[in-house]
């Protein structure tokens, strides 16, 4: 029984047999302000290769009332478990599908969302990556390109964005029609509809003779934060960027990017409709960071519009490269664009994207970077670390292997070569080879089709002047995890070393040398007979993927002067090691935090330090020895408010310490601190206390008992918006009773009722580490519900509760004992165990890494 299943072979079949031609699909949403389902009806025309032979369409949906396949009627039995079969095509075949379709309220196929500040009804479509089936009848595999023509009926008054441009719709009455263009050929993932009283920006991309039509979309309740102006600029820059590097003029008619409600991922490279998370409309004070991100985003999706959109992967196992490729392309437009406002953007790239791909490339799920997809179960947990940050990584690495310029004339000839069709990896690589004369066989292997990170340590001798007699760059394979895909191997990194002096307090770049690591052992010649200096730094300029060691020397240089680097990448390397050494166990947690204390004053990147912030908190939570935990917790929270009191009026580094002491602050004084900044008793100039600071502050009030339900209720008449409403169901989870938790945890578990970010924000608000014990009970519980949880509900809402309630504040052998029985007994799918065992692997860590802890608080 395939259920929603699709396997790799059956979409073989199905492209081997059919060629599609087009689409009509027509929906009546005139029963949106209702919900429930909706009318669609899908005509698809298309030839088969072998007459008679025997396929099938998808479709997600409550009920279908005709099956028509070239002019004759089918049995509506042949519509079973999310397929309709069609027992015989001919050459030529037209076939009409109507079906009620549902409205979701998961971010999977129709989305509805009720404003509560309007009462309106917002829609949006999100497709990737089976889910068109779940609004109209589709062959939904992305290698079975067609023209698509919508015709939607909506409530007059409404907007409608599609891929192709908004007619003026038709009618008179309570509803009217929008009769679209056809589409050109594309996959069923990236077709779109928005559709509500949205409200619209406009503008235009402007190139000699070129003009392409610009839209920013948001609700009305969002209007006054849309920073259009902004996000227009960044697009431009990108428009102007891309084209030029690929040689190829933007392919689609007009380009909105609209800002939705309740959006799983970040953004959704929908041609020409891109749709993007509505908290990227700021309501209240962030970071640059926050805009950093944003703007990076932007250029991820646009880039897609080629990679993935116009030449799009024939199958999922290639969707690391349609998303590595995307991440290489915004980093790189970033960094390179003129007026970009991040031209930092690679420092960015290893605070975030290489912490990231370490961090999955460790677990024991980790595998190659060409991972086989034999199902869409497959796929959709592999939108991961791999796919897009050790993906991403691999591709600036191997930039840096055939140089820039080969590269982009290599994606020049594929753009060209293969626009409006499917390709798979030897296409790109065949034209990356062309173009650069170089054979990518020996390093696609080693790359692509191993698992796991080496290690590179130095390895040095100096002699009493302070010469270096040799330096050796050793390699190590990959530690993998029982069970993990792959062999470890060594392979070809292409690396510089960065020597560092320190000089009137700063850690300055004397020089820097390019090499070829290969093999266990690397000699660096060319630096022998020199003085050693302060900082040694393998690695720099993050230009190869592994994970990286200092000398007891440079690391007691850098102890002291992390901050001191005067450029922000070798910070952010420095920074990542630490981080690194942390999770293995290396360095101490207490070790960490001190290194953290004394960097972080320094540091003057926002992104760098909110990520440390971030990783403090885990470290402290999950790493520290238990004994030691409660002093570690205090001193950092000590540490927030001194620098929250230190920093600049107004600047984003108090907010992120404002931010950080409402996640940290224990004391009374402390949490009276909060409690007088959110009544307005306290003041701390230049920090703008507004709506989503208050919900911060009040949400450690209520976690640590200070504020009750009445506080949640007040706050919410403040703000009775949807992002006031997931904060305060997330406040409710939060309360420190056996009440609260129980309450909390049947509305996600037991009840399907709450939406994906309701649910998302309750369980966040369930999960606190200080009410371990609290929640200490639902371990059981857990191992109880999550094959049911698996098996009924949506992929996105099942994840949520899988990963999220997992008992990972439970660092214990019990909890490893707990999860090992279940595996043993549960027999769960594949895609269910793997994200049991990934969240098994965290506790497992932190046992060891607790274990460290505990021996350097002997030690010390
Ligand atoms: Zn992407």
């Amino acid at each position: 029984m395939p259920g929603t299943n699709l396997t790799r072979e059956e979409a073989r079949t199905r492209a081997a047999l059919l060629h599609v031609e087009s689409y009509d699909i027509e929906l009546d949403l005139g029963s949106a302000p209702e919900g429930g389902t909706f009318r669609s009806t899908t005509v698809v025309r298309f030839s088969a290769t072998t007459p008679g032979a025997a396929t099938f369409i998808d479709l997600v949906a409550p009920s279908v009332s005709e099956i028509v396949l070239n002019g004759e009627s089918l049995d509506l039995a042949n519509f079973a478990d999310s397929r309709i079969a069609l027992p015989a095509v001919r050459a030529e075949n037209e076939l009409r599908v109507v079906a009620d379709c549902a409205y979701t309220n998961t971010g999977e196929g129709l989305h509805r969302f009720v404003d509560p500040v309007d009462g309106e009804t917002y829609l949006y479509t999100q497709f990737e990556v089976p889910d068109a089936r779940r609004v109209f009848a589709a062959f939904e595999q992305p290698d079975l390109k067609a023209a698509f023509r919508f015709t939607v009926t909506a409530p007059a008054g409404w907007v409608v964005v599609s891929n192709s441009p908004t007619p003026e719709p038709a009618g008179e009455g309570a509803t009217r029609t929008w009769a679209f263009e056809p589409t050109p050929r594309m996959s069923t993932y990236v077709t779109a509809l928005v559709a509500g009283p949205y409200v619209g920006v406009f503008d235009e991309y402007a190139n000699g003779d070129q003009r392409v039509p610009l839209g920013v979309y948001c609700r009305p309740s969002l209007r006054e934060f849309l920073d259009a102006e902004a996000i227009f600029d960044v697009t431009r820059q990108g428009f102007d960027y891309f084209q030029e590097k690929f040689d190829f003029a933007y392919p689609f008619a007009k380009y909105d990017q609209l800002f939705v409600p309740e959006f799983n991922a970040g953004a959704m490279e929908n041609a020409g409709a891109v749709t993007l998370r509505d908290q990227y409309v700021f309501r209240s004070k962030v970071t640059d960071a926050s805009y950093e991100m944003r703007a990076a985003t932007i250029l991820h999706e646009l880039a897609h519009m080629w990679f993935g959109d116009l030449v799009t992967m024939e199958w999922w196992n290639d969707l690391w490269l349609n998303e590595s490729f995307a991440t290489f392309a915004e980093a790189v437009c970033q960094a390179e664009a003129p007026g970009s406002k991040w031209p930092h953007s690679w420092t960015t790239f290893a605070n975030q994207m290489k912490t990231w791909a370490y961090r999955q490339d460790q677990l024991p799920s980790t595998h190659p970077i060409m991972a086989e997809i034999n199902d869409l179960e497959d796929v959709q947990v592999n939108f991961d670390g791999i796919t897009y940050a050790k993906g991403a990584s691999v591709l600036k690495q191997l930039v840096a292997y055939v140089g820039q310029d080969a590269f982009f004339q290599g994606v020049q000839a594929y753009f060209k070569r293969h626009a409006w069709g499917n390709t798979t990896l030897p296409d790109l690589l065949g034209a990356l080879e062309e173009a650069s004369g170089r054979d990518l066989k020996t390093w696609s292997k080693a790359w692509l089709e191993t698992a796991g990170i080496n290690v590179l340590r130095p390895e040095l001798r100096i002699n009493t002047d302070g010469e270096i007699e040799s330096f050796t760059v050793l390699q190590e394979a990959p530690a993998l995890p029982a069970g993990a895909r792959g062999e470890a191997v060594l392979r070809p990194h292409r690396i510089a070393i960065g020597l560092y002096e320190l000089a009137d307090g700063s850690l300055v770049r004397t020089d820097r040398i390019e090499l070829d690591v290969d093999g266990p052992r690397t000699e660096v010649p060319e630096l022998v007979g020199r003085h050693r200096p302060a900082v040694l730094l393998l690695n720099d300029d993050d230009l190869s993927y592994a994970k990286v060691r200092l000398d007891e020397d440079s690391m007691a240089v850098v102890t002291d002067h992390l901050g001191d680097f005067t450029d922000s990448l070798p910070r952010a390397l420095c920074w990542a090691s630490a981080w690194d050494m942390t999770r293995d166990g290396e360095l101490a947690t207490r070790d960490y935090l001190a290194l953290a204390l004394s960097g972080l004053q320094r540091e003057s990147d926002i992104g760098v330090v909110q990520s440390v912030q971030r990783q403090v908190k885990l470290a402290l939570e999950m790493y520290a020895d238990p004994a030691w935990r409660e002093e570690g917790l205090q001193r950092w929270a000590a540490a927030a408010e001194e620098q929250l009191r230190a920093a600049a009026p107004g600047s984003d580094h108090q907010l992120a310490w404002a931010r950080t002491l409402a996640g940290a602050a224990r004391t009374d004084a402390q949490l009276g601190l909060l409690a007088g900044l959110l009544d307005g008793s306290e003041v701390i100039e230049g920090l703008a206390v507004d709506t989503e600071l208050r919900w911060s502050l009040l949400a450690r009030l209520v976690a640590t008992g200070r504020a009750d339900d009445k506080a949640v209720d007040e706050e919410l008449v403040r703000d009775n918006t949807s992002s006031g409403q997931e904060h305060a169901a997330s406040c409710r989870a939060a309360r420190p009773t056996a009440e609260a938790k129980a309450e909390a945890w049947a509305s996600v578990v037991e009840s399907d009722k709450l939406t994906n970010y309701v649910q998302e924000a309750v369980i966040g608000g369930f999960q606190q580490p200080d009410q371990r014990e609290l929640i200490a009970a639902y371990r059981e519980k857990y191992f109880a519900a999550v094959k049911g949880v698996w098996e009924s509900r949506s992929h996105e809402i099942s994840q949520q509760i899988i990963v999220g309630l997992y008992p990972a504040y439970q660092v214990e052998q019990a909890t490893l004992d707990a999860t090992d029985a279940w595996l043993a007994s549960a027999d769960p799918a594949p895609a269910l165990r793997r994200q049991v065992v990934e969240s098994r692997a965290g506790v497992e860590r932190a046992l060891r890494a607790q274990a460290a802890d505990r021996a350097a608080g002997e030690r010390h």
